[in-house]
């Protein structure tokens, strides 16, 4: 059985006090639910407070990004083993305002993801097409060929460590949501193509999380697709009362 996921991806957004605020929320509202992970991803300053605040919860911390380098002379850049020096053991990879504005490439993402595994670190691990490639049918190709050059050179054993996050960016933050049948296409076509090169266990054990514009409105009929396994939270993570809400939509 695959894990049932719900992250809140909150971007460039909270500030020590927010975070706070924010958690103290998320804490107390939160009703515990069996065989549903539920994950916040803090700036990188807010990381360690937020693994404190929630040490005596079941709920995760997740990075939203890291160096591929194991340490040195990289200025301005966090690396894994500062991540899991703080309590954190999940790393968002390849977010498609990582691959569009700090021009990651499927070659730099597939270094980070070996970086990750090297410090025993779980990847979420983000694609998606962009609304042209969708116009002009090649929303599968572009999916396939970022899980190809970016994940796919991982052996067999890591799997148990890495999430897929299918987010397609014409519906991250546009309040456009891909239906809910184009979101069990896409995850159906990902299985598959996960099952063709590392076989069906591993594919049918993965999970699979759609991220873009869910709230609270649509969760629940995204989330009751096979092989929608959960979601990744932009906007509506924020709110404690909407990002719960999405929790219990699953
Ligand atoms: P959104 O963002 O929920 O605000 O669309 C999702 C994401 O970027 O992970």
């Amino acid at each position: 059985m695959r894990d049932k996921i719900v992250a809140g991806n909150w971007k460039m957004n909270n500030d020590l006090a927010q975070t706070e605020d924010l958690l103290a929320k998320i804490k107390s509202l939160r009703s515990e639910k069996a065989g549903v992970r539920v994950i916040v991803a803090p700036s990188f300053t807010n990381l360690w407070h937020a693994f404190e605040s929630l040490r005596e919860t079941s709920v995760e911390v997740a990075a939203q990004n890291m160096n591929e380098n194991e340490n040195g002379a990289f200025t301005g850049e966090v690396s894994a083993s500062m991540l899991t020096s703080v309590g954190v053991k999940s790393v968002i990879l390849g977010h498609s305002e990582r691959r569009a504005i700090y021009k990651e490439t499927d070659e730099l993402l597939a270094k980070k993801v070996d970086a990750a595994f090297n410090n025993d670190m779980e990847v979420i691990f983000c694609c998606g097409e962009e609304l042209e490639d969708r116009k002009s049918e090649n929303h599968y190709e572009v999916v396939k060929s970022q899980l190809e050059k970016g994940l796919f050179h991982i052996s067999s054993d890591a799997w148990k460590n890495v999430v897929i996050a299918y987010e397609p960016v014409w519906a991250i933050g546009t309040g456009e949501t891909a239906s809910p049948e184009q979101a069990q296409e896409m995850h159906a076509f990902i299985r598959k193509t996960i099952s063709e090169k590392f076989g069906a266990e591993i594919a049918n054990d993965v999970s699979i999380l759609y991220g873009g514009s869910v709230k609270p409105a649509n969760a629940e009929e995204i989330f009751a697709k096979e092989d929608v396994d959960g979601g990744l939270i932009g906007g509506a993570s924020l709110k404690a009362e909407d990002f719960l809400a999405i929790v219990a939509a699953i």
